[in-house]
């Protein structure tokens, strides 16, 4: 059955509670995107006269240091047969909007990725990722854009 949007966004956030009691025990501070979105439920974004990015799901601080993080959660991991890895993807059009956001806002944009299969979280920083390309052949901005499962370093489970 397919879910409804309130669904989805209520599924996505059971990942992105995981990742957020992580730095919550570590006392960093949380500024939720999604907490800032109008009643038309629309992607967070940031916004100038000549830029309108989504942004990733958590404003993470600590100290004076400050950083994002976007929430993914698969059920699985799929083997890619024409690069024979295990990837991971995000659409190609949001891993474009990150990677400007950081430009813009000079603070690192990290991937969190909680794996059901595997009981696990793993992390990276969006721009250390080297990128494996959609195959379908008609690409657009809803494709996805693959990472390597190996690129990922993973959160050890210290309870
Ligand atoms: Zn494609």
């Amino acid at each position: 059955m397919e879910m409804s949007f309130d669904e989805k966004l209520e599924f996505g956030k059971i990942a992105e509670k995981e990742i957020e009691s992580y730095f919550m025990n570590k006392d960093y501070n949380i500024i939720r995107s999604y907490d800032y979105v109008g009643d038309d439920n629309k992607s967070p974004k940031m916004f100038s006269k000549k830029i309108n990015f989504v942004l990733p799901d958590l404003d993470i601080s600590k100290n004076g240091k400050r950083f994002w993080v976007e929430c993914k959660h698969y059920t699985h991991t799929p083997l890619n047969r024409k690069y024979n890895i295990y990837v991971h993807g995000i659409k190609k059009r949001h891993y474009n909007h990150y990677l400007n956001v950081q430009n813009e806002t000079g603070n690192l944009i990290y991937l969190f990725i909680k794996e059901i299969e595997h009981n696990c979280i793993l992390y990276a920083q969006l721009d250390q990722l080297k990128t494996y390309d959609c195959q379908c052949g008609r690409c657009n901005n809803n494709c996805l854009i693959y990472f390597n499962r190996e690129d990922f370093k993973e959160i050890k489970n210290d309870n």
